[in-house]
């Protein structure tokens, strides 16, 4: 049992019409209350920010409200962007940066990262910065390079105290969406090399205190032994979070590693 705080982020990713999307904040606005234990957020696509809020808002809901993605810039001509104060404004709190499906499908560079996790930062939001290695460079037993690398350039001029409001995301590429999870072994020793990374780039009170969630196919029937390995703090999911008594499962199985009864 460690002493960091589990965390769980469900990203809807773009998925759901309006009315799903409220549903679905309700049912587990209802079904979680292990806020004290646990700390959850919900990434809705931007056109549900609003209209989530408000369902998490109206029933007290201790989930957070989180944006997929933003530009960093504060305004401007930058045709079919968002910027961080307009996200504010509709009460999203914490940023999701460097997704694999922003990274390797929209094509963002670790330049770009770095951008938009300073410009989270300075704004005081919190931040998920997500890290993770394809399967060819897996084969190629990179794994650790890119992870670090990925992690060095994301985090780079970030300080010690804006660090209390990072948190990063393991997914492995190759889990993403597949059904293929890494196992708890494999994931527990990337996010070791995770973790030594940050006592290097930071501190050791720093490196143990950043929680590192592992996403890829992470479900109810894995959650709980993935969550028990030492340095996984939680997950950050996708597939398992568009169903409610699936992400509630998942917080449930977070609130468990914390040692505490959802
Ligand atoms: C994700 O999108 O961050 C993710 C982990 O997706 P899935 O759980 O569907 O693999």
């Amino acid at each position: 049992m460690s002493a960091r705080k589990p965390y769980v982020g469900g990203n809807w990713k773009m998925n759901l019409n309006g009315q799903q999307a409220v549903e679905l904040a309700s049912q587990l606005a209802d079904g979680f209350t292990a806020g004290d234990q646990v700390q959850a957020t919900v990434f809705p696509a931007f056109t549900h920010l609003e209209k989530v809020g408000k369902a998490l808002d109206d029933k007290n809901s201790p989930i957070q409200l989180g944006a997929q993605d933003f530009y960093h810039q504060p305004n401007g001509a930058y045709t079919g962007e968002v910027s961080i104060a307009m996200l504010k404004d509709v009460g999203a709190s914490v940023m999701l940066v460097g997704h694999s499906e922003r990274r390797h499908v929209i094509g963002e560079p670790d330049t770009l990262i770095n951008d938009k996790v300073l410009a989270a930062l300075e704004a005081g939001l919190e931040v998920i910065l997500c890290i993770g290695e394809k399967i060819e460079q897996r084969e190629a037993d990179k794994t650790h390079h890119i992870n670090t690398g990925q992690l060095g350039y994301g985090l780079a001029g970030v300080s010690d105290a804006q660090m209390a409001r990072v948190t990063i995301a393991y997914e492995p590429v190759w889990a993403i969406g597949t059904g293929k999870t890494a196992t708890s072994q494999d994931a527990q020793e990337t996010h070791q090399v995770i973790r030594q990374a940050l006592w290097f780039l930071y501190n050791d009170d720093i490196a143990n205190a950043v929680r590192i969630q592992y996403g890829g196919s992470c479900k109810p029937s894995n959650a709980v032994e993935l969550f028990s390995q030492a340095d996984i703090d939680g997950g950050l999911i996708g597939g398992a979070a568009l169903k409610s008594e699936d992400f509630l499962a998942i917080l449930q199985a977070a609130a468990n590693s914390a040692g505490v009864p959802a």
